[in-house]
């Protein structure tokens, strides 16, 4: 009898460290500093339930313990970005590809709570274009643009997961000159050296080609350390670009639109507003 008994609860505690070595979510120490894994409680038969209100709501609480991580490691990387120029920023994520994807499930998930999604104002803005035009996704993140047109896109990020991205820092890039008709920034002039990108937009812009910029509202919002919109658009005219709209009418994000002139510039003496870093909050 004893025996038998010994085998099942061997048997028992043999089923339970089988369920908490497949666990992929980190063990915590619970209140009483007990270490508490996150596999699932035990039959409520097979143990002596206590009452406390904590048993119910576990799967919740760890759930939410994984979702804080994961938030806390996404506001790391983002703050990351924005304060390192490209080629940190290239080497960061070459050296760990992997925290493109967690930043991208971070980023997806502050996007969840946007009204509206800038890139999808470029989707609609392109669809009314044509698909005739060529267009270079600067910072395209999942390649959302490329795969909501029809137009050649060329995808550009630090990462490729998907093949027809092409991984470099966005300062840099394989693109020929005067080779796009659209230079699309979708919330990723991220980097300190911001104006680089610009520039590598403008030289592979063809004559009249199109810049368009979606950025975080707050970033030119000089009541609150942003940047002055009026003086950002100054140094892109100076780069060589006119500025033909500007749209301020969503809670998110503000849209700037430009287009290439022939006008020639001294790029050395533009004086570049400062973009604060975009930090968001925790949830
Ligand atoms: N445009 C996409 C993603 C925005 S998130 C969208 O609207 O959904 C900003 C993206 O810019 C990130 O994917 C980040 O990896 C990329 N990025 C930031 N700095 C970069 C750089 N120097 N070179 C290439 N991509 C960069």
């Amino acid at each position: 009898m004893d025996a038998r008994r010994d085998a099942s609860r061997k048997k028992r505690k043999g089923r339970r460290s089988q369920t908490s070595k497949n666990s992929e979510l980190p063990t915590l120490k619970t209140q009483r500093g007990k270490a508490e894994s996150s596999s699932p409680p035990p039959h409520p038969k097979r143990r002596k339930v206590e009452p406390s209100s904590n048993s119910k709501s576990q799967p919740g609480f760890l759930e939410k313990m994984r979702m804080r991580l994961s938030g806390g490691h996404f506001r790391m990387l983002n703050e990351k970005l924005y304060t390192c120029n490209g080629t940190e920023a290239f080497n960061l994520f070459k050296d760990d590809p992997q925290l493109f994807n967690v930043y991208h499930a971070g980023y997806q998930e502050q996007m969840l709570h946007w009204p509206q999604q800038p890139v999808n104002l470029i989707i609609k803005w392109l669809k009314s274009h044509g698909s005739s035009l060529t267009v270079a996704d600067f910072g395209c993140g999942n390649a959302t643009l490329a795969r909501n047109v029809k137009n050649k896109v060329f995808s550009i990020d630090l990462v490729s997961n998907d093949p027809s991205v092409i991984a470099c820092d966005m300062a840099h890039t394989p693109l020929e000159s005067t080779s796009v008709d659209v230079a699309v920034f979708c919330l990723s002039l991220m980097g300190t050296n911001y104006p680089n990108y610009l520039l590598e937009a403008k030289r592979v812009l063809k004559p009249s080609g199109w810049l368009l910029i979606a950025e975080v509202r707050s970033r030119f919002d000089p009541n609150n350390g942003g940047a002055n919109p009026d003086k950002f658009c100054e140094a892109i005219e100076q780069l060589g670009l006119s500025l033909l709209s500007k749209d301020f009418s969503n809670k998110m994000f503000v849209m700037f639109y430009f287009k290439k002139t022939e006008r020639s510039t001294k790029v050395k003496s533009i004086e570049w507003p400062e973009l604060k870093p975009c930090i968001y909050k925790k949830r």
